[in-house]
């Protein structure tokens, strides 16, 4: 009989694709969400609409699974974290503490939970080329926002469970994850969208100035989504219980981002730096222990990542243009 898993938030970007995923490799998968997949149907065997913040719902949707993957969460790019503190503490904190106790009492041997590189305290990522975050730099711990310190806590509630219940939690810290089939618009998109978004609407409208928040100095590490379920599938597997970091090890500015998306579309751009939330100064994974405890690290280069998400987002964004025009103006 094949493996039974349950992936929460399988309506989100990175849910949506570990379920196609999982399929492959020939698993039973249940999804639950709020909401269906945005841009493509799910492959899950059952998708159950239900909010997670409901202890009776965690009961239900972990029952009969032999692993949980916990990615629901009420979250979204710095826009939308550094603005919803009392909102996302309140959701998340409801969300992890019923899915963990429910898979608890439903028997459910092994639970992984994804956390974030946003649990790194803000003293340590204040130049842009700050020393990549090892898993040990989380203490003392000094998230930036609500949402990291929610993502802290639960760690050690999986670290807890651990230790008094003999559940087999995991832990992943994602670094900024990217790729097609993810939120591009609506306030809740991340640099790679938002960015890919705006140069698309430089390209097909003929204006060239793209807004940027802050100077665009500040630096990040992206990884791309197929290395993502790679990742969340090879931690599963292993033996591994501490907190990890999954991501890319290669530092870009938002400038340079931003050049790297240009250059894929084959448009000049004029960047326009406004006011805005920035997040951490600079910010970067370091990928030692996740190379020794997996044998492995993300494979996709940016470049390579960029151009497939770029070319969804431009489609997406070409459709959308084509909606507005009035019908009356259509050939
Ligand atoms: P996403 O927003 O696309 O997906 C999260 C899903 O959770 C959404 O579909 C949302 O509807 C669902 N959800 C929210 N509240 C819910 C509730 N009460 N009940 C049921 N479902 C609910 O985000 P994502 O990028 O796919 O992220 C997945 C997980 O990875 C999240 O836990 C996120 O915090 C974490 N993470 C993501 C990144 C990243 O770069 N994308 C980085 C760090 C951590």
């Amino acid at each position: 009989m094949s493996t039974r898993v349950l992936v929460t938030g399988a309506g989100g970007f990175i849910g949506h694709h570990l379920v196609n995923y999982l399929k492959k490799r020939g698993y039973w998968v249940r999804g639950v969400d709020l909401k269906n997949p945005q841009y493509a149907p799910t492959a899950a065997d059952e998708f159950a609409l239900a909010d997670l913040r409901t202890w009776e719902n965690c009961l239900e949707a972990t029952r009969g699974v032999d692993q949980v993957f916990a990615l629901a969460a009420d979250m979204g790019g710095m826009g939308f974290i550094s603005s919803h503190h009392a909102m996302i503490l309140h959701n998340n904190s409801l969300i992890n503490l019923n899915t963990l106790e429910a898979a608890k009492q439903n028997g459910v041997p092994r639970y992984l939970y994804t956390s974030s590189a946003c649990i790194y305290p803000e003293f340590k990522q204040t130049e842009t080329d700050a020393a990549p975050l090892k898993e040990e730099d989380a203490y003392p711990a000094q998230p930036q926002d609500a949402y990291g310190w929610e993502k802290l806590v639960t760690e050690r509630l999986c670290l807890h469970y651990a230790q008094d219940y003999g559940m087999e939690t995991r832990i992943v810290r994602f670094h900024n994850m990217f790729g097609p089939l993810g939120t591009w618009e609506g306030g809740r998109e991340k640099a790679p969208a938002a960015m890919s978004r705006k140069i698309a609407v430089a390209k097909l409208t003929g204006d060239p100035v793209i807004e940027i928040w802050g100077d665009g100095e500040q630096t990040r590490s992206f990884c791309y989504i197929d290395d993502c379920v790679e990742g969340l599938y090879r931690l599963m597997q292993s033996d591994f219980r501490s907190p990890l970091n999954l991501g890319q090890d290669r530092m870009v500015t938002i400038n340079e981002l931003a050049d790297m998306i240009a250059n894929i579309a084959g448009v000049t751009i004029r960047k326009k730096h406004i006011q805005g939330p920035m997040g951490v100064r600079g910010r970067n994974s370091d990928n030692t222990l996740l190379r020794k405890t997996l044998g492995w690290v993300p494979q996709v280069s940016l470049e390579q990542g960029l151009a497939i998400t770029y070319a969804w987002i431009e489609s997406q964004v070409k459709a959308k243009m084509a909606e507005q025009v009035p019908t009356a103006t259509r050939r």
